[in-house]
Parts: C-alpha cells; structure tokens; sequence
C-alpha cells in the first residue's frame, strides 16, 4: 500500500468516526493502539502523583506493590 492510498485510508476512518477523531488519532489507534503516543507511555514511565507502581490510583496494595517491586 502506497504512503497515499495509506492516508486516504485514515482519512476514510476519520470521517467515518463523525469528527471524533482526527487522521492522526487513527493512524495512532492502529499503530500504537492509542490516540496518542504519550497514553502509551503512561503507566509505564511516568506515574501521576497518587498512582501506584501497578497503575491503580489508590491502590489497596500500593505498600506491597512499591515494596515488592511489581
Ligand atoms: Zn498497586
């Protein structure tokens, strides 16, 4: 498949989603299996403040998650 026919295709796959989500967002759906790449990484690198190793926000066994080294 061409880099042309390629865009055309997430192009068809973005108007068909009504506008929720642009040529890029599909691209990025079907490449990374996000919308974004930077969701991608989230969870795995860069945990937000109250986020357990594990990925869970409050999680029950956060001490035993950080502790054990998941
Ligand atoms: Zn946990």
């Amino acid at each position: 498949m061409s880099g042309e026919l390629l865009q055309a295709h997430h192009k068809i796959l973005a108007d068909a989603s009504g506008g929720k989500l642009t040529e890029e967002e599909v691209y990025n759906l079907e490449t990374y299996g996000v919308k974004h790449p930077s969701e991608f990484d989230t969870g795995e690198n860069e945990l937000q403040p109250g986020q357990c190793i594990c990925g869970e926000f409050n999680c029950k066994e956060e001490y035993a998650h950080w502790t054990s080294g998941w």
